[in-house]
């Protein structure tokens, strides 16, 4: 189901058999059980994995974020000081790590309705934990997962988040969420000189997963960019979709810029170029 494609140099880049190992040894895992800590949160070699996950370079982040007087005392007492972490939502938490200004944040009432995420289990692994994990529910194996189970089922998350993300923001709840966003600036703004500084949108050049990385799209000029952060170049387009902005300009039409009236001319001496 997944394309062989990858990203080059991110930590996309896992083929068809290594995603079939891990899923193969996170299964023997499974059956063992052996205990260990609580939520996918405690593991330190994360970016090891090539799980594909989103947020390449960032979970340092996120264990400073959460974890940070935790990281030298043992497993099992973060169990219990992991509480800090409880008051943030994950999906409060995942919106607000660096490199995931694009998305925003799925009503929860949107994810625990079935219907909105038909098909997802298929092209998910591990999709009831990674399910309960975004939505915090405690999982029944949570105490019983070793650091590796709990990085794909973290990775799994951010897959499925993505995967529902995509869907939501073609709703009006998400569209007015993504509304409030680029009011905001922060999907960036065009690099061209003649768009003025326009503020841009989040688009993606294929819909299916791992095939290409987020672009941003500019509604006056109509072309698409790579976007400014490196943070953002890691992540996958099809968790914005090729429909977004244009549905989105559609809504919203009073948005849509004049198409830009200047047009960069090359000159050479003063003179413009000579073209036969
Ligand atoms: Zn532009």
């Amino acid at each position: 189901m997944y394309r062989d494609t990858r990203y080059s140099g991110s930590k996309l880049e896992i083929g068809t058999a290594e995603w079939k190992r891990i899923s193969e040894a996170f299964d023997k895992h499974l059956e063992k059980s052996p205990p260990t800590v609580s939520r996918g949160m405690n593991s330190k070699d994360k970016d090891r994995l090539s799980v594909p996950s989103t947020s390449a370079g960032k979970k340092p982040e996120h264990r400073s974020l959460s974890k940070t007087n935790e990281s030298e005392t043992d497993s099992e007492e973060s169990d219990v000081s992991g509480s800090d972490m409880e008051d943030t939502s994950w999906i409060s938490w995942f919106c607000n790590l660096r490199g995931n200004e694009f998305f925003c944040e799925v009503d929860d009432e949107y994810i625990q309705d079935d219907f909105n995420l038909c098909g997802l289990s298929h092209q998910v692994p591990y999709y009831d934990y990674a399910l309960d994990l975004i939505l915090d529910v405690e999982s029944s194996h949570g105490d019983t997962f070793t650091e590796e189970q709990n990085e794909l089922v973290e990775s799994a998350a951010e897959m499925l988040y993505g995967l529902i993300h995509v869907r939501y923001i073609l709703t009006s709840r998400g569209m007015s969420s993504m509304l409030e966003k680029f009011k905001n600036y922060d999907f960036g703004r065009c690099p061209r000189v003649y768009c003025s500084g326009q503020p841009c949108l989040p688009v993606a050049q294929s819909d299916i997963p791992r095939s290409s990385t987020v672009k941003v799209y500019c509604p006056k000029c109509e072309d698409i960019y790579y976007p400014r952060s490196k943070y953002h170049g890691n992540i996958d387009g099809a968790y914005f979709g090729t429909t977004f902005p244009h549905l989105f300009l559609m809504t919203y039409g009073h948005l849509k810029p004049q198409k830009p009236s200047q047009r960069y001319v090359p000159r050479v001496f003063g003179y413009k170029i000579h073209r036969p």
